[in-house]
Protein backbone atom coordinates (compact mmCIF):
# COMPACT_ATOMS: atom_id res chain seq x y z
CA UNK A 1 0.00 0.00 0.00
CA UNK A 2 1.05 3.82 -0.57
CA UNK A 3 -0.20 7.23 -0.35
CA UNK A 4 1.04 9.86 -2.81
CA UNK A 5 0.41 13.16 -2.99
CA UNK A 6 1.50 15.17 -6.13
CA UNK A 7 1.49 18.54 -5.58
CA UNK A 8 2.44 21.90 -7.26
CA UNK A 9 5.88 23.48 -5.89
CA UNK A 10 4.99 27.48 -7.64
CA UNK A 11 2.17 28.99 -8.68
CA UNK A 12 0.39 26.16 -10.52
CA UNK A 13 0.69 24.84 -14.15
CA UNK A 14 3.58 23.27 -13.00
CA UNK A 15 2.60 20.05 -14.75
CA UNK A 16 0.54 18.56 -12.16
CA UNK A 17 -1.79 16.91 -14.40
CA UNK A 18 0.87 14.92 -16.63
CA UNK A 19 2.44 13.57 -13.92
CA UNK A 20 -0.72 12.01 -12.08
CA UNK A 21 -1.76 10.23 -15.94
CA UNK A 22 1.49 9.01 -15.72
CA UNK A 23 1.48 7.52 -11.90
CA UNK A 24 -2.32 7.05 -12.27
CA UNK A 25 -1.68 3.58 -13.87
CA UNK A 26 -0.11 1.67 -11.32
CA UNK A 27 -2.80 3.18 -8.63
CA UNK A 28 -6.10 2.24 -7.58
CA UNK A 29 -7.19 5.27 -6.28
CA UNK A 30 -6.86 8.99 -7.63
CA UNK A 31 -8.30 11.72 -5.24
CA UNK A 32 -8.82 15.70 -5.71
CA UNK A 33 -8.66 16.80 -2.12
CA UNK A 34 -9.12 20.78 -3.06
CA UNK A 35 -10.19 23.26 -5.40
CA UNK A 36 -12.77 23.08 -7.81
CA UNK A 37 -13.64 23.42 -11.88
CA UNK A 38 -10.67 26.07 -11.49
CA UNK A 39 -8.26 23.83 -12.04
CA UNK A 40 -6.83 23.02 -15.54
CA UNK A 41 -4.61 19.87 -15.95
CA UNK A 42 -3.56 19.38 -19.40
CA UNK A 43 -3.14 15.94 -20.16
CA UNK A 44 -1.73 14.42 -23.44
CA UNK A 45 -1.98 10.46 -23.70
CA UNK A 46 -3.77 7.66 -26.01
CA UNK A 47 -7.41 9.25 -26.09
CA UNK A 48 -5.93 12.83 -27.25
CA UNK A 49 -5.42 15.74 -25.33
CA UNK A 50 -7.42 17.25 -22.41
CA UNK A 51 -7.72 20.16 -19.86
CA UNK A 52 -9.66 18.51 -16.67
CA UNK A 53 -10.71 21.25 -14.32
CA UNK A 54 -12.91 19.03 -11.91
CA UNK A 55 -12.17 15.55 -12.69
CA UNK A 56 -8.93 13.95 -11.21
CA UNK A 57 -6.49 13.03 -13.44
CA UNK A 58 -6.93 9.28 -12.47
CA UNK A 59 -10.10 9.12 -15.58
CA UNK A 60 -8.08 7.41 -17.91
CA UNK A 61 -7.40 4.44 -16.45
CA UNK A 62 -10.50 1.93 -16.28
CA UNK A 63 -9.32 0.37 -13.12
CA UNK A 64 -8.60 3.54 -11.59
CA UNK A 65 -11.62 4.82 -8.87
CA UNK A 66 -11.58 8.69 -9.19
CA UNK A 67 -12.50 10.30 -6.23
CA UNK A 68 -13.87 13.65 -5.25
CA UNK A 69 -13.03 14.44 -1.60
CA UNK A 70 -14.84 16.48 1.15
CA UNK A 71 -12.34 19.11 0.34
CA UNK A 72 -13.66 20.07 -3.27
CA UNK A 73 -15.83 22.44 -4.53
CA UNK A 74 -18.99 20.72 -7.14
CA UNK A 75 -20.07 22.28 -9.40
CA UNK A 76 -22.69 19.59 -10.16
CA UNK A 77 -22.78 20.65 -13.64
CA UNK A 78 -19.35 21.02 -14.54
CA UNK A 79 -18.85 17.46 -12.98
CA UNK A 80 -21.60 16.21 -15.35
CA UNK A 81 -20.31 18.21 -18.74
CA UNK A 82 -16.75 17.17 -18.36
CA UNK A 83 -17.44 13.68 -17.96
CA UNK A 84 -19.67 13.75 -20.67
CA UNK A 85 -16.89 15.48 -23.18
CA UNK A 86 -14.43 13.06 -21.95
CA UNK A 87 -16.51 10.23 -22.57
CA UNK A 88 -17.78 11.65 -26.05
CA UNK A 89 -13.38 11.59 -26.80
CA UNK A 90 -13.53 8.19 -26.82
CA UNK A 91 -12.25 7.67 -23.13
CA UNK A 92 -13.79 4.68 -21.72
CA UNK A 93 -16.34 5.49 -18.91
CA UNK A 94 -14.26 6.65 -16.00
CA UNK A 95 -15.17 5.35 -12.49
CA UNK A 96 -16.08 8.58 -10.45
CA UNK A 97 -17.55 9.05 -6.70
CA UNK A 98 -18.18 12.52 -5.02
CA UNK A 99 -17.71 12.60 -1.29
CA UNK A 100 -20.94 13.15 0.32
CA UNK A 101 -19.46 15.42 2.59
CA UNK A 102 -18.22 18.07 -0.21
CA UNK A 103 -19.91 21.22 -0.75
CA UNK A 104 -21.71 22.29 -3.71
CA UNK A 105 -20.65 25.32 -5.71
CA UNK A 106 -23.67 27.23 -6.11
CA UNK A 107 -25.04 28.84 -8.94
CA UNK A 108 -24.52 32.18 -7.41
CA UNK A 109 -21.22 31.89 -6.40
CA UNK A 110 -20.22 32.30 -9.67
CA UNK A 111 -22.57 34.92 -10.26
CA UNK A 112 -20.36 37.00 -7.16
CA UNK A 113 -17.14 35.83 -8.06
CA UNK A 114 -17.59 37.42 -11.73
CA UNK A 115 -19.38 40.70 -9.98
CA UNK A 116 -16.98 41.14 -7.44
CA UNK A 117 -14.04 41.10 -9.87
CA UNK A 118 -15.79 43.65 -11.92
CA UNK A 119 -16.36 45.67 -8.96
CA UNK A 120 -12.74 45.85 -8.20
CA UNK A 121 -11.61 47.02 -11.49
CA UNK A 122 -7.97 46.95 -11.99
CA UNK A 123 -7.26 46.14 -7.92
CA UNK A 124 -9.08 42.57 -9.36
CA UNK A 125 -7.41 39.05 -8.17
CA UNK A 126 -6.99 37.92 -11.52
CA UNK A 127 -10.11 34.79 -10.26
CA UNK A 128 -10.76 32.80 -12.90
CA UNK A 129 -14.47 33.58 -12.15
CA UNK A 130 -15.60 29.85 -11.77
CA UNK A 131 -17.05 30.93 -8.28
CA UNK A 132 -14.48 29.53 -5.76
CA UNK A 133 -13.64 32.10 -3.53
CA UNK A 134 -17.20 32.98 -2.89
CA UNK A 135 -17.66 28.96 -2.35
CA UNK A 136 -14.95 28.81 0.29
CA UNK A 137 -15.69 32.13 1.71
CA UNK A 138 -19.29 30.83 2.18
CA UNK A 139 -17.96 27.71 3.41
CA UNK A 140 -16.37 28.89 6.17
CA UNK A 141 -19.17 31.29 6.91
CA UNK A 142 -21.26 27.69 7.97
CA UNK A 143 -23.63 28.48 4.79
CA UNK A 144 -22.34 26.04 2.73
CA UNK A 145 -24.33 23.10 1.72
CA UNK A 146 -22.65 19.57 2.33
CA UNK A 147 -23.91 17.30 -0.78
CA UNK A 148 -25.51 15.13 1.91
CA UNK A 149 -27.79 17.74 2.60
CA UNK A 150 -29.40 18.27 -0.83
CA UNK A 151 -31.97 15.03 -0.32
CA UNK A 152 -34.14 16.80 2.19
CA UNK A 153 -35.68 18.95 0.21
CA UNK A 154 -37.48 21.66 2.89
CA UNK A 155 -34.78 22.15 4.95
CA UNK A 156 -32.67 22.78 2.11
CA UNK A 157 -35.35 25.29 0.53
CA UNK A 158 -35.22 26.67 4.15
CA UNK A 159 -31.59 26.62 4.35
CA UNK A 160 -31.22 28.62 0.82
CA UNK A 161 -33.95 31.10 1.46
CA UNK A 162 -31.82 32.02 5.04
CA UNK A 163 -28.81 32.49 2.82
CA UNK A 164 -30.49 34.54 0.10
CA UNK A 165 -31.58 37.09 2.45
CA UNK A 166 -28.30 38.13 3.02
CA UNK A 167 -26.88 37.77 -0.19
CA UNK A 168 -30.01 39.55 -1.94
CA UNK A 169 -28.82 42.62 -0.28
CA UNK A 170 -25.87 42.68 -1.63
CA UNK A 171 -27.00 41.94 -5.20
CA UNK A 172 -29.20 44.64 -4.91
CA UNK A 173 -27.07 47.56 -3.35
CA UNK A 174 -23.68 47.10 -3.82
CA UNK A 175 -23.52 45.50 -7.62
CA UNK A 176 -26.82 46.75 -8.60
CA UNK A 177 -28.91 43.26 -9.26
CA UNK A 178 -31.65 41.92 -9.46
CA UNK A 179 -33.16 39.77 -6.62
CA UNK A 180 -32.24 35.88 -6.76
CA UNK A 181 -35.32 33.81 -6.03
CA UNK A 182 -35.14 30.86 -3.84
CA UNK A 183 -37.40 28.33 -6.06
CA UNK A 184 -34.86 28.80 -9.20
CA UNK A 185 -32.22 27.87 -7.39
CA UNK A 186 -33.83 24.73 -5.29
CA UNK A 187 -35.58 23.51 -8.78
CA UNK A 188 -31.84 23.57 -10.54
CA UNK A 189 -29.75 22.16 -7.57
CA UNK A 190 -32.20 19.56 -7.34
CA UNK A 191 -31.83 18.59 -11.26
CA UNK A 192 -28.51 18.34 -10.71
CA UNK A 193 -28.27 16.30 -7.80
CA UNK A 194 -30.45 14.12 -9.30
CA UNK A 195 -28.04 13.64 -12.20
CA UNK A 196 -25.17 12.55 -9.76
CA UNK A 197 -26.69 10.62 -7.08
CA UNK A 198 -25.48 7.35 -8.18
CA UNK A 199 -21.68 9.13 -7.60
CA UNK A 200 -22.53 10.13 -4.62
CA UNK A 201 -20.32 7.77 -1.55
CA UNK A 202 -19.64 7.88 1.65
CA UNK A 203 -15.63 9.03 0.97
CA UNK A 204 -14.79 8.33 4.79
CA UNK A 205 -16.00 4.62 4.87
CA UNK A 206 -14.72 4.32 1.21
CA UNK A 207 -11.23 5.29 2.29
CA UNK A 208 -10.95 3.25 5.00
CA UNK A 209 -11.62 0.19 3.37
CA UNK A 210 -9.50 0.83 0.47
CA UNK A 211 -6.31 1.92 3.27
CA UNK A 212 -7.18 -1.35 5.09
CA UNK A 213 -7.16 -3.44 1.96
CA UNK A 214 -3.76 -1.75 1.28
CA UNK A 215 -4.54 -0.11 -2.11
CA UNK A 216 -2.59 2.35 -4.32
CA UNK A 217 -3.56 6.14 -3.75
CA UNK A 218 -2.63 9.46 -5.16
CA UNK A 219 -3.38 12.54 -4.05
CA UNK A 220 -3.57 15.25 -7.00
CA UNK A 221 -3.34 19.09 -5.74
CA UNK A 222 -4.43 22.06 -7.78
CA UNK A 223 -2.12 25.42 -8.22
CA UNK A 224 1.19 25.38 -5.87
CA UNK A 225 2.55 25.92 -2.75
CA UNK A 226 3.13 29.77 -3.67
CA UNK A 227 -0.92 30.20 -3.62
CA UNK A 228 -1.87 28.18 -0.38
CA UNK A 229 -3.72 30.89 1.77
CA UNK A 230 -1.37 30.50 5.02
CA UNK A 231 2.02 29.85 3.52
CA UNK A 232 1.25 31.76 -0.13
CA UNK A 233 1.61 34.94 -1.28
CA UNK A 234 -1.67 36.22 0.56
CA UNK A 235 -3.92 37.72 -0.90
CA UNK A 236 -2.70 36.49 -4.10
CA UNK A 237 -3.65 33.20 -3.38
CA UNK A 238 -6.38 30.59 -3.64
CA UNK A 239 -9.01 29.99 -1.28
CA UNK A 240 -8.34 26.52 -0.52
CA UNK A 241 -5.01 24.96 0.79
CA UNK A 242 -3.07 22.89 -2.44
CA UNK A 243 -0.43 21.54 0.12
CA UNK A 244 0.24 17.98 1.02
CA UNK A 245 -0.75 18.55 4.82
CA UNK A 246 -4.11 19.27 3.78
CA UNK A 247 -4.30 16.52 1.40
CA UNK A 248 -5.04 14.34 4.21
CA UNK A 249 -7.85 16.72 5.59
CA UNK A 250 -9.47 17.10 1.79
CA UNK A 251 -9.49 14.00 0.97
CA UNK A 252 -9.96 12.10 4.52
CA UNK A 253 -6.93 10.12 4.74
CA UNK A 254 -4.52 9.80 8.36
CA UNK A 255 -1.50 12.26 8.20
CA UNK A 256 0.54 9.54 8.92
CA UNK A 257 -0.21 6.99 5.69
CA UNK A 258 1.03 10.02 3.51
CA UNK A 259 4.63 8.73 2.58
CA UNK A 260 5.66 10.01 -0.67
CA UNK A 261 5.04 13.81 -1.53
CA UNK A 262 6.20 14.86 -5.23
CA UNK A 263 6.79 18.61 -5.55
CA UNK A 264 5.83 19.55 -8.82
CA UNK A 265 8.78 22.03 -10.18
CA UNK A 266 8.66 23.98 -13.42
CA UNK A 267 12.08 24.24 -15.29
CA UNK A 268 10.81 28.01 -15.44
CA UNK A 269 8.69 30.39 -13.77
CA UNK A 270 4.62 30.27 -15.01
CA UNK A 271 2.37 32.68 -13.02
CA UNK A 272 -1.59 33.58 -13.72
CA UNK A 273 -3.17 36.42 -12.03
CA UNK A 274 -1.97 38.76 -9.90
CA UNK A 275 0.45 39.21 -7.07
CA UNK A 276 4.28 39.31 -6.57
CA UNK A 277 6.48 37.72 -9.57
CA UNK A 278 10.00 38.23 -9.08
CA UNK A 279 11.80 36.82 -11.99
CA UNK A 280 9.26 37.60 -14.65
CA UNK A 281 10.62 39.12 -18.16
CA UNK A 282 8.28 41.79 -19.87
CA UNK A 283 10.63 41.40 -22.80
CA UNK A 284 11.15 39.49 -26.15
CA UNK A 285 13.28 36.98 -24.13
CA UNK A 286 9.68 36.19 -21.99
CA UNK A 287 7.74 36.53 -25.08
CA UNK A 288 9.74 33.68 -27.19
CA UNK A 289 9.74 31.38 -23.85
CA UNK A 290 5.64 31.98 -23.25
CA UNK A 291 5.58 30.38 -26.99
CA UNK A 292 8.09 27.70 -26.66
CA UNK A 293 6.74 26.94 -23.33
CA UNK A 294 3.98 24.06 -22.45
CA UNK A 295 2.60 22.08 -25.28
CA UNK A 296 1.70 24.97 -27.25
CA UNK A 297 2.36 28.20 -25.47
CA UNK A 298 1.75 29.20 -22.29
CA UNK A 299 -1.83 30.14 -21.72
CA UNK A 300 -4.04 29.02 -19.21
CA UNK A 301 -5.86 26.05 -20.04
CA UNK A 302 -9.14 27.20 -18.07
CA UNK A 303 -8.74 30.83 -19.24
CA UNK A 304 -6.26 31.01 -22.43
CA UNK A 305 -4.90 33.59 -20.66
CA UNK A 306 -1.59 34.57 -21.43
CA UNK A 307 0.39 33.30 -18.53
CA UNK A 308 3.01 35.84 -16.85
CA UNK A 309 6.34 34.07 -17.60
CA UNK A 310 9.83 34.03 -16.07
CA UNK A 311 13.44 32.74 -14.95
CA UNK A 312 13.62 29.60 -12.71
CA UNK A 313 13.43 31.22 -8.89
CA UNK A 314 15.45 28.79 -6.69
CA UNK A 315 14.29 31.16 -3.68
CA UNK A 316 10.52 30.35 -4.45
CA UNK A 317 11.08 27.08 -5.16
CA UNK A 318 13.02 25.98 -2.25
CA UNK A 319 10.11 27.99 0.12
CA UNK A 320 7.39 26.07 -2.00
CA UNK A 321 9.13 22.34 -1.86
CA UNK A 322 9.76 23.28 1.90
CA UNK A 323 6.00 24.39 2.96
CA UNK A 324 4.33 21.31 0.98
CA UNK A 325 7.06 19.08 2.67
CA UNK A 326 8.26 17.42 -0.98
CA UNK A 327 10.03 14.08 -0.24
CA UNK A 328 10.79 14.33 -4.28
CA UNK A 329 11.28 16.26 -7.05
CA UNK A 330 8.90 16.08 -10.07
CA UNK A 331 11.04 18.67 -12.44
CA UNK A 332 9.12 19.31 -15.55
CA UNK A 333 9.06 21.49 -18.74
CA UNK A 334 12.92 20.84 -19.34
CA UNK A 335 12.67 20.17 -23.01
CA UNK A 336 11.14 23.78 -22.98
CA UNK A 337 14.93 25.11 -22.28
CA UNK A 338 16.33 23.34 -25.16
CA UNK A 339 16.26 26.13 -27.66
CA UNK A 340 18.24 28.42 -25.64
CA UNK A 341 21.89 29.53 -25.42
CA UNK A 342 22.35 30.57 -21.94
CA UNK A 343 19.45 30.10 -19.15
CA UNK A 344 18.96 32.13 -16.42
CA UNK A 345 18.21 31.31 -12.25
CA UNK A 346 17.35 33.46 -9.36
CA UNK A 347 19.64 32.76 -7.08
CA UNK A 348 18.72 35.34 -4.33
CA UNK A 349 16.69 38.11 -3.65
CA UNK A 350 17.52 41.29 -3.20
CA UNK A 351 15.37 43.63 -1.17
CA UNK A 352 16.51 47.15 -0.27
CA UNK A 353 19.85 46.58 -1.07
CA UNK A 354 19.97 43.30 1.11
CA UNK A 355 20.17 39.82 0.05
CA UNK A 356 18.43 36.81 0.91
CA UNK A 357 18.09 33.25 0.19
CA UNK A 358 14.65 33.07 2.22
CA UNK A 359 11.10 33.56 0.63
CA UNK A 360 9.53 36.53 2.08
CA UNK A 361 6.00 37.91 3.15
CA UNK A 362 3.98 40.02 0.60
CA UNK A 363 4.90 42.61 1.81
CA UNK A 364 8.25 42.68 1.17
CA UNK A 365 8.01 40.50 -1.56
CA UNK A 366 6.75 43.37 -3.74
CA UNK A 367 10.25 44.96 -3.56
CA UNK A 368 12.25 41.67 -4.30
CA UNK A 369 15.08 42.40 -7.33
CA UNK A 370 16.17 39.13 -8.65
CA UNK A 371 19.66 37.71 -8.38
CA UNK A 372 20.73 35.75 -11.15
CA UNK A 373 23.56 32.88 -12.22
CA UNK A 374 23.37 31.91 -15.63
CA UNK A 375 23.77 28.63 -17.38
CA UNK A 376 25.27 27.99 -20.90
CA UNK A 377 22.18 25.91 -22.66
CA UNK A 378 22.48 22.54 -24.21
CA UNK A 379 20.79 23.53 -27.05
CA UNK A 380 18.90 20.29 -28.07
CA UNK A 381 15.85 18.21 -28.51
CA UNK A 382 15.87 16.08 -25.44
CA UNK A 383 12.15 15.22 -25.64
CA UNK A 384 12.96 11.42 -26.70
CA UNK A 385 15.77 10.77 -24.00
CA UNK A 386 14.45 8.05 -21.30
CA UNK A 387 17.77 7.86 -19.28
CA UNK A 388 18.81 10.49 -17.28
CA UNK A 389 22.96 9.80 -17.95
CA UNK A 390 21.67 10.06 -22.01
CA UNK A 391 20.91 13.81 -21.12
CA UNK A 392 23.56 16.61 -22.30
CA UNK A 393 25.92 17.41 -19.53
CA UNK A 394 24.52 20.76 -19.45
CA UNK A 395 21.17 19.73 -18.97
CA UNK A 396 22.52 17.59 -16.10
CA UNK A 397 24.14 20.17 -14.69
CA UNK A 398 20.89 22.98 -14.52
CA UNK A 399 18.80 19.50 -12.96
CA UNK A 400 22.21 19.48 -10.34
CA UNK A 401 21.94 23.11 -9.85
CA UNK A 402 18.41 23.44 -9.50
CA UNK A 403 18.64 20.47 -6.42
CA UNK A 404 21.74 21.94 -4.53
CA UNK A 405 19.62 25.23 -4.57
CA UNK A 406 16.07 23.81 -3.38
CA UNK A 407 17.64 21.06 -1.47
CA UNK A 408 15.49 18.10 -2.37
CA UNK A 409 16.10 14.73 -4.95
CA UNK A 410 14.90 15.15 -8.19
CA UNK A 411 13.70 11.97 -9.28
CA UNK A 412 11.63 12.14 -12.18
CA UNK A 413 12.05 14.63 -15.18
CA UNK A 414 9.41 15.67 -17.76
CA UNK A 415 10.56 16.11 -20.85
CA UNK A 416 7.49 16.54 -23.14
CA UNK A 417 3.94 17.15 -22.65
CA UNK A 418 2.84 13.54 -23.72
CA UNK A 419 2.65 10.75 -21.24
CA UNK A 420 5.51 8.81 -22.03
CA UNK A 421 7.57 11.82 -21.98
CA UNK A 422 9.55 11.21 -18.72
CA UNK A 423 13.01 9.69 -17.09
CA UNK A 424 13.08 8.70 -13.92
CA UNK A 425 16.21 8.66 -12.31
CA UNK A 426 17.40 5.94 -10.61
P1 LIG B 1 -1.07 21.60 -14.17
O1 LIG B 1 -2.17 22.59 -13.91
O2 LIG B 1 -0.03 21.60 -13.10
O3 LIG B 1 -1.57 20.23 -14.47
O4 LIG B 1 -0.31 22.11 -15.49
P2 LIG B 1 -1.00 22.66 -16.84
O5 LIG B 1 -1.54 21.52 -17.59
O6 LIG B 1 -1.91 23.80 -16.54
O7 LIG B 1 0.25 23.31 -17.56
C1 LIG B 1 1.34 22.54 -17.95
C2 LIG B 1 1.53 22.73 -19.45
O8 LIG B 1 2.73 22.14 -19.84
C3 LIG B 1 0.49 22.04 -20.29
O9 LIG B 1 0.37 22.72 -21.51
C4 LIG B 1 1.10 20.65 -20.50
O10 LIG B 1 0.62 19.99 -21.67
C5 LIG B 1 2.52 21.00 -20.65
N1 LIG B 1 3.50 20.03 -20.16
C6 LIG B 1 3.49 19.26 -19.04
N2 LIG B 1 4.68 18.64 -18.89
C7 LIG B 1 5.43 19.03 -19.94
C8 LIG B 1 6.79 18.77 -20.34
O11 LIG B 1 7.54 18.08 -19.68
N3 LIG B 1 7.22 19.39 -21.49
C9 LIG B 1 6.42 20.20 -22.23
N4 LIG B 1 6.93 20.76 -23.33
N5 LIG B 1 5.17 20.47 -21.88
C10 LIG B 1 4.69 19.90 -20.75
MG1 LIG C 1 -3.06 24.21 -14.82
Amino acid sequence: MSVTAIVGANWGDEGKGKITDYLAKKSDIVIRFQGGNNAGHTIINEYGKFALHLLPSGIFYPHVINLLGPGVAINMKAFLDERDDVISSGVPEPKLLISNRAQVLMPYHIMFDKLEEERLADKKFGSTKSGIAPFYADKYLKIGIEIAALYDEAALKERIQRILSVKNILLVNIYKKEELKVDRIVEEIIHYRNKINSFVVDSTIFLHQALNEGKNILLEGQLGALRDPDHGIYPYSTSSSPLAGFASVGAGIPPYEIKRIIAVVKSYSTCVGAGGFVTELFNEQGEKLRNMGGDCGEYGATTGRPRRIGWFDCVATKYGCRVQGATEIALSLLDVLGYLEEISLCVQYDINGERTDDFPTTDKLQYAKPVYKTLPGWKKDISNIREFNKLPERAIDYIKFIEDKIEKPIKLISVGPKREDIIIRK
